[in-house]
């Protein structure tokens, strides 16, 4: 039996991912320091957070032919961490927040 890939556990239709998007080949650029690795890239300053997400929302809007079912899967599935869909968190908080306020108004 074959070893399942890590998206075959997670929850969620991830059926449009074909492992060849630009967040495959820079993963680090979409997640950042990990706390649980024990790198030095922890130390990670805002200064330096903000160009690496820049560059990791860039090849998302630039190279990925699935952002919109990314930001989707993300805002459906409620990811906590990292650039889905060209967006962080803070900015995927921000669109649901709209969306909310949009629905109450209509
Ligand atoms: S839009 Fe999603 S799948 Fe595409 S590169 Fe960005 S994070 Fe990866």
């Amino acid at each position: 039996m074959s070893k399942p890939r890590p998206e075959d556990l997670l929850p969620g239709d991830r059926s449009w991912i074909s492992g060849n998007e630009p967040c495959r080949r820079y993963p680090y650029l979409f997640i950042g320091p990990s706390p649980t690795k024990g790198d030095n890239r922890q130390q990670e300053s805002s200064e330096e957070r903000k160009r690496r997400e820049a560059r990791a929302k860039d090849l998302c809007w630039g190279e990925c032919g699935v952002r919109e079912q990314c930001l989707g899967y993300a805002l459906d599935e409620g990811e906590k961490i990292g650039i889905w869909g060209g967006m962080t968190m803070s900015e995927r908080n921000q669109l649901v927040s709209r969306r909310v306020r949009a629905r109450q108004n209509d």
